[in-house]
């Protein structure tokens, strides 16, 4: 049985103390009710003594254990942890930046991947802050922190999303795509659209998604861990890149709307 995280804190919770409070009244009610039954067999006189009315309101012995034992089952159903509570008040989004800030990534001249995507998870962020969306990142403003800083925050999430943009050889190649485990299908076609409307390029894979167990890229440890990695176009195809730089802060937006409207959908 897996507790609450917080269970060595159990006793400041009410629904603890009255819990434990009344299972302590029913040990001692049933205390009381062996005592005056050993008292009774022992002296007939007392117990021939005592009035009808009053041996009737005693209650019998199992039904001051099941009182007991609700009040026992009580404390550990509050106890255990129950994963379909836990997306209210610690229900956050994680969107961080591919690379690094001594990771580049893919480079096209002088523009760096790592700077690019940084700048478009800023721009979610905006977007996700303005709908009062709670989130982290792996750093703010021009910081990127590496992969073990984005990994950390995968855990605890409802979802964790990292952008990055793809490059080829071939300086044709374009494209949208989101790579996730099956489970986040929908989810990662959902975002590769929204980013492919807003930049006017088309989706790759299967409408966007690709699942990482047939992705030529192997296995990568952002989506093993759970978190979706969208590639928001090819910073080798000069079209892609100079509609990217146009035109991120929509696709940003329309990300971040499908960021929020997931999130609402979980409450
Ligand atoms: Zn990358």
């Amino acid at each position: 049985m897996k507790l609450i995280d917080n269970w060595k804190q159990a006793w400041k919770l009410k629904s603890i103390q009255v819990g434990a409070l009344s299972a302590f009244f029913y040990i001692l009610m049933y205390a009381a009710f062996e005592l005056l039954w050993l008292f009774g067999s022992n002296f007939p006189q007392f117990w021939a003594a005592v009035p009808q009315e009053i041996k009737e309101l005693l209650p019998h012995s199992w039904v001051l254990w099941l009182g007991f034992l609700n009040n026992v089952l009580s404390i550990f159903s509050r106890l255990k942890y129950q994963p379909e509570l836990h997306t209210g008040v610690n229900q956050f989004v994680a969107i961080t930046a591919g690379h690094s800030n001594t990771d580049p990534g893919a480079v096209n001249g002088k523009i760096k991947e790592a700077e690019l995507v940084t700048k478009f998870r800023n721009a979610v962020s905006y977007y996700l802050q303005q709908a009062g969306v709670q989130h982290k990142m792996d750093g703010v403003g021009s910081t990127n922190l590496n992969l073990n800083a984005a990994l950390k925050l995968i855990k605890g999430s409802s979802v964790a999303v990292e952008f990055h943009m793809n490059a080829a050889t071939s300086k044709q190649a374009n494209g949208v795509e989101t790579i996730s485990l099956p489970k986040d299908k929908k989810l990662a076609q959902d975002l590769s659209k929204a980013v492919a409307d807003a930049l006017g390029s088309r989706l790759r894979g299967d409408n966007g998604w690709i699942d990482q167990s047939k992705s030529a890229r192997g296995r990568l440890a952002f989506v093993s861990n759970g978190g979706l990695i969208v590639e928001l176009g090819f910073i080798s195809n000069e079209a892609e890149l100079a509609a990217f730089q146009a035109r991120y802060w929509i696709a940003a937006k329309a990300v971040a709307k499908v960021l929020i409207d997931y999130e609402k959908a979980l409450k």
